[in-house]
């Protein structure tokens, strides 16, 4: 994996960006490939229907199923450094052998508007995001146990032998990482693990500063 970050600014393109004092919430889903954030997200998107997803750009091949702009935005690598020369990536990283980025201004204008913005990140991209908003809700979820995990990675069809091993060799690299997180949650069983992240974002909503800055607005 190899990481790289564009600079950061606010949506005026001048001051560094923060989310502390906006009155959204941005709440960033770290974990394992095959550990199931795709399955999280979409549970929690069903009974938390305000919640935004933040779209990310890819350079990777379309999987069966997925719809250009809905999971990503499906790039060329010329279009995606294109758009990295223009600042246009809160974040990029190249994860499993493809380059991935978070188009910034949709991010901030959400979060202005007070919206809650739910994206999935490799460890990367969340520790840039960690430096960008850091008053954002960072939460990891774990395999039941790493044996468990193989067998999920082993279970997806869509990768290939070689994808699957890269993917693989980056597990331990990544549970490490669960130490800065704010939350960890156990994706034992889907249901719960769901339940789980809609209490900590209920939480969250309800921290006395991000209701102040809420109740203000009006
Ligand atoms: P996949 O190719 O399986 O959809 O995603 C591979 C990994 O890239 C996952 O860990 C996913 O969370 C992460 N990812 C997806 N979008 C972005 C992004 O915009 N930036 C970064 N840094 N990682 C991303």
């Amino acid at each position: 994996m190899r990481k790289k970050q564009n600079r950061p600014t606010g949506d005026d393109g001048l001051s560094p960006a923060t989310s502390a004092g906006s009155p959204g919430l941005l709440v960033v889903i770290s974990g394992p490939s095959g550990v199931g954030k795709g399955a999280v997200r979409e549970a929690l998107a069903a009974s938390m229907p305000d919640l935004v997803y933040a779209v990310s750009a890819t350079t990777r091949e379309p999987r069966p199923g997925e719809v250009d702009g809905v999971h990503y935005h499906f790039l060329s690598g010329e279009e995606f450094r294109r758009r990295l020369d223009r600042g246009e990536f809160v974040e990029w990283a190249n994860v499993y052998g493809h380059l991935y980025g978070t188009p910034g201004e949709p991010v901030y204008r959400l979060l202005r508007e007070g919206r809650t913005v739910i994206m999935e990140k490799d460890v990367q991209g969340a520790r840039t995001l960690r430096g960008v908003f850091p008053d954002g809700v960072f939460v990891f979820l774990l395999p039941p146990s790493v044996e468990e995990l193989w067998r999920r990675q082993e279970g997806r069809a869509t990768e290939t032998e070689e994808g699957l091993a890269v993917r693989r060799q980056a597990v331990a690299a990544e549970l490490a990482e669960v130490q800065w997180y704010d939350y960890a949650v156990v994706n034992d069983d889907l249901e719960r693990a769901v339940a789980a992240v809609r209490a900590i974002i209920t939480a969250e909503r309800c921290r006395v500063r991000r209701v102040l800055s809420r109740w203000r607005m009006r």
